[in-house]
C-alpha cells in the first residue's frame, strides 16, 4: 500500500488528532482508544482495522474510499465537534450617567429613570487553520463573531463574562450562523494563503530553473556529440543511438525532478472548527422622565453596548434625533430648530402648541398661556379668563 495515499493520510490525521492510538501497518492502520464522542457519533465500536485499498477489503476491515460512510463521518465529525460553551457578556451602565453623558439636558430634570434589559445572541466560531508545506507546518486560530446573522468585530474589552447553564440555551440559529461563519473564515485566510503560496510558488520556479538549465546543459552536450558525428566521416566510438537513448532519458529524468519539486512545494491546508461560544448580551431600553415646570415627559432610549449603537428619541416635530433634551411646555419633545419662544411667558413652546391666536391680542400664545371659554368657545389670553363662582369652569370676562 502507497503510504502517501491521502486518504490513509487524512485517517491517520484524523484520529490522532483526536488523540486516538494509531498502529499503521503496511496493509491498514488501525485504531483504538478512540473518544467515546466519536464512536457515538459515527455509531460503531472500536477498535477500527481501515484499508485503503479494496483487494485488501476484509469482513473485519473497513474500506476507506472517498465515497465511504466513515469518511463522511470523519470530515462531519470535523465540522461538527465545536464544544459549546455559554456565556454572559456584562456591560452594567448607571443611567443617571448614561443619560447626562449622552444628552445636554435643558430646560429640565431627570425626575425618574429604569433601565430594562433584552438579551440578545452573539456567536463566536473559534476556527483552527493548519497549514503544511515544505516540511513545516504553520497554525492559525480565528474567531468569528456572529450577530443577528451580520459577522461583525467586537471591542469586547468593556464587558466583563461570567458562564451560564447551558441548558436554556437555544440552538436553532447556531447551524445556520455556522455557515456563515464558515464563509468568513474562507475569507479571513485567504490572505494567509496567498503570502505563503507565493513564497512556495517563487521557490518553486527557482527549482525547476535550476533543474531545467542542468538538463538544458546535458541535451546541448549530447546534440554537440550528435552533430560531429554527422558532420565528421570519421568512425566515432560513440553510437548515434546510445547517445540519442541517453538524451530521451534525460529529459524523463527531467520531468521526474520537476514533478517532485511540485510535490514539495504543493500547500496543503485545513481549517477546523474548534469551539463555538454562544455569548448573551445585553441591550438596554431606558425610560426616562424629565420634568419642566409644567410637564413631565417619558423618553425612551435604546442602547447597545455591544455594537456601541444607540438609538436616541426624536423631535416630536421633525423627527431629527436628539443629542438635547429641550422640552416644550405643551409636553412635546423638539430639537433647537423646532422649539419656539412663546410672546407671552417666554417659554419654548413648538408649532405644534403655540398654533392657537389669542382672539383679543391677536397673538400666538402657547397652551399654558391661553383658555377656551366653556361659553363663547373663544381662545384667549389666560388675563381675559376667570373661573367661575363654583371654581369649576373657565369662562371669559365678556361672557361672565
Ligand atoms: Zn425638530
Ligand atoms: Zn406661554
Ligand atoms: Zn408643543
Ligand atoms: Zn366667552
Amino acid at each position: 500500500m502507497e503510504s502517501n495515499d491521502p486518504l490513509r493520510l487524512f485517517s491517520i490525521q484524523f484520529f490522532k488528532e483526536l488523540g486516538a492510538n494509531v498502529y499503521e501497518c503496511r496493509d491498514y492502520i488501525e485504531v483504538t482508544s478512540v473518544p467515546l464522542k466519536f464512536q457515538k457519533f459515527y455509531g460503531k465500536n472500536e477498535p477500527y482495522k481501515l484499508v485503503f485499498d479494496k483487494s485488501l477489503a476484509a469482513m473485519d476491515a473497513e474500506l476507506i474510499t472517498p465515497e465511504s460512510y466513515l469518511l463522511k463521518m470523519m470530515r462531519a465529525y470535523l465540522d461538527n465537534v465545536g464544544d459549546s460553551v455559554l456565556l454572559a457578556l456584562n456591560y452594567p451602565i448607571q443611567i443617571d450617567s448614561f443619560i447626562k453623558k449622552n444628552f445636554e439636558i435643558h430646560n429640565c430634570i431627570i425626575s425618574k429613570a429604569t433601565a430594562s434589559i433584552n438579551q440578545n445572541f452573539l456567536f463566536k466560531f473559534t476556527f483552527q487553520t493548519t497549514y503544511k508545506f515544505q516540511n513545516e507546518e504553520e497554525r492559525f486560530v480565528n474567531d468569528v463573531f456572529v450577530d443577528k446573522g451580520i459577522v461583525i468585530n467586537p471591542d469586547l474589552s468593556e464587558f466583563t463574562t461570567s458562564n451560564l447553564n447551558k441548558k436554556d440555551m437555544d440552538m436553532t440559529q447556531l447551524r445556520d450562523y455556522y455557515s456563515i461563519a464558515k464563509e468568513h473564515i474562507k475569507e479571513a485566510i485567504n490572505k494567509r494563503t496567498s503570502i505563503i503560496a507565493s513564497v512556495l510558488e517563487d521557490s518553486l520556479s527557482k527549482e525547476i530553473a535550476r533543474v531545467n538549465s542542468y538538463y538544458e546543459q546535458r541535451v546541448k552536450e549530447i546534440d554537440e556529440q550528435l552533430s560531429k558525428i554527422n558532420s565528421s566521416n570519421s568512425k566515432s566510438q560513440k553510437d548515434p543511438a546510445v547517445l540519442n537513448a541517453q538524451k530521451q532519458q534525460f529529459v524523463n529524468e527531467k520531468e521526474l525532478f520537476v514533478q517532485n519539486e511540485q510535490k514539495k512545494h504543493s500547500l496543503r491546508l485545513n481549517t477546523k472548527l474548534i469551539t463555538t461560544a454562544v455569548m448573551l448580551y445585553p441591550l438596554y431600553s431606558v425610560e426616562a422622565f424629565f420634568k419642566s415646570d409644567n410637564v413631565t415627559r417619558l423618553v425612551i432610549i435604546q442602547f447597545d453596548p455591544l455594537n456601541k449603537k444607540m438609538i436616541p428619541p426624536t423631535c416630536d416635530i421633525c423627527k431629527t434625533p436628539l443629542s438635547e433634551i429641550i422640552l416644550c411646555n405643551g409636553n412635546h419633545l423638539v430639537c433647537r430648530q423646532c422649539g419656539v419662544k412663546c410672546e407671552e411667558c417666554g417659554k419654548i413652546s413648538c408649532e405644534t402648541c403655540l398654533r392657537q391666536k389669542c382672539s383679543v391680542t391677536n397673538r400666538f400664545i402657547c397652551k399654558q398661556c391661553g383658555r377656551v371659554c366653556v361659553k363663547c368657545k373663544a381662545f384667549k389670553n389666560k388675563r381675559f379668563m376667570m373661573t367661575d363662582s363654583v371654581g369649576r369652569q373657565v369662562i371669559c370676562r365678556s361672557c361672565a
